[in-house]
């Protein structure tokens, strides 16, 4: 990773691009490469391409990803198509039904493991009834869970508490045509997500302050209306339903892992190990990559879609433009993470200090963010889209490759925004946020 991370060395300040002799984009901060025929466009890939495994196993990778390239074009193309015709619709087709029915094969399983270890606890002889102790622990593991809603969690808003974001969050839903949410929370991640939690399915969002905070008003409305867009859009993947059973599914490749044992559960791999064979260990461990990879293929089509659908959707309720920046801003990931690294590392000064200078430094803290990112340059903007190209078909795909995204919404026209956000209201969201803002500072900077 290390030697990864240094190509900038193989060029000397200055010099032309090795390949083409064409100016580099060489802001010594940032990868050093070359536009016009993208040497050194993806150093980390460049040198990952070294580790692909050769021959059988490595031809397998290399059909896998062409054949996810493929479909995230064909995704693209047909997203392009349905925003021409407005039919914002989700589509559910047979690979949508196969993912439905394997998923229940899932929860049947669960069913079934918890039924036997019960009947063996209460009817079976003395060796059953060992059996059946772990096996109600593995059913207890492969269970379908809810989450929980934590409303007294040190991120958690509640709407007397925010009432201006809350405020933001239902007109945006409205116009999203999605319900009000529960509840909402403010992290430190540079993220945010849109989920169901609980027996009572709680709508819950998270917004990640880093990256609210870097936005502008109208980017932060599309924002939202993406998210809100998760709630409409008919991704099955977030169903209860399909999540439970990739999760119960992740629970049997972990614990079927043949040299696994140290690292899955506690006590209950050695259990397991002492009566099963590794041999049939070893096989039901494949057999379960092969039914993840399945249903992995299963969703991505409609996953996909569902992105565009909410992206689209942003388009509607934020505008075009906003929504084209704020995806180009979700790019700046690496950059937010680097910038927090830095501020770890850095010496602490006036720790004891008082209120006010507490809040000084923590406005100080987000200004030195947004200056930071303001301050990476286009060419590296460029790049980390022409990274998003190149590497398509090789990411986990729960997104599609954001250069697609961001060319699906400039096909759209400029038009209306449905909702804006005022002065006033910008700045009450300002101060609602501050106290958790103050966290993630403190979460950063005191982490010493
Ligand atoms: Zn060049
Ligand atoms: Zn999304």
């Amino acid at each position: 990773m290390i030697t990864a991370m240094t190509p900038s060395a193989v060029a000397a300040p200055g010099a032309p691009c090795p390949t083409c002799s064409a100016p580099l984009a060489d802001d010594r901060r940032f990868v050093v490469w070359c536009p016009a025929c993208e040497w050194n466009v993806d150093p980390l890939a460049e040198s990952a391409a070294d580790t692909v495994p050769q021959g059988r196993t490595g031809r397998r990778t290399a059909r896998r990803r062409s054949a996810e390239r493929a479909v995230a074009e064909q995704m693209y193309t047909e997203a392009v198509k349905a925003a021409e015709a407005a039919s914002l619709r989700p589509v559910r087709g047979r690979a949508w039904f196969a993912a439905m029915g394997i998923a229940a094969l899932v929860h049947l399983s669960t069913v079934v493991v918890t039924g036997v270890s019960l009947w063996w606890l209460v009817t079976g002889s003395m060796f059953l009834r060992v059996l059946g102790v772990p096996g109600l622990a593995l059913a207890a593991l492969l269970r379908p869970r809810l989450g929980r809603v934590r409303r007294r969690d040190e991120w958690s808003l509640t709407r007397a508490e925010a009432p201006a974001l809350y405020g933001l969050a239902d007109r945006v839903a409205s116009a999203s045509g999605a319900p009000p949410v529960h509840l909402i929370r403010a992290t430190g991640e540079f993220n945010a997500s849109y989920g169901r939690v609980g027996l009572r399915r709680r709508r819950v969002l998270t917004l990640g302050l880093p990256l609210w905070e870097i936005l502008a008003p109208q980017e932060r409305i599309a924002l939202l209306a993406h998210e809100f867009g998760h709630a409409v859009n008919g991704d099955s993947r977030r169903g209860l339903w399909l999540g439970s059973a990739v999760r119960a599914l992740v629970e049997w490749y972990r614990l079927t892992r043949p040299d696994g044992g140290a690292t899955a559960g506690p006590g209950l791999v050695m259990l397991i190990a002492g009566w099963v064979a590794n041999a049939v260990m070893l096989v039901v461990h494949k057999s379960v990559e092969a039914v993840l990879l399945i249903l992995h293929r299963c969703t991505l089509r409609t996953g996909q879609r569902a992105e565009y659908l909410a992206d689209l959707l942003a388009v509607r309720v934020a505008s075009a433009s906003a929504t084209r920046t704020l995806l180009e801003s979700m790019l700046l990931g690496e950059s937010v993470e680097a910038f927090f690294h830095r501020k770890r590392l850095a010496p602490q000064a006036g720790r004891t200090a008082g209120e006010a200078s507490r809040r000084a430094r923590d406005a100080e803290f987000w200004q030195e963010l947004r200056a930071y990112l303001d301050s990476v340059p286009e060419a590296e903007r460029l790049r980390r889209l022409r990274v998003s190209a190149l590497r398509m078909g090789s990411v986990d795909s729960t997104h599609p490759p954001t250069h697609l995204r961001v060319a699906l919404v400039e096909t759209r026209g400029a038009h209306e925004a449905a909702v804006v956000a005022d002065e006033a209201e910008t700045a009450a969201l300002e101060v609602e946020l501050a106290g958790r803002r103050a966290a993630v500072v403190a979460s950063q900077t005191e982490f010493r």
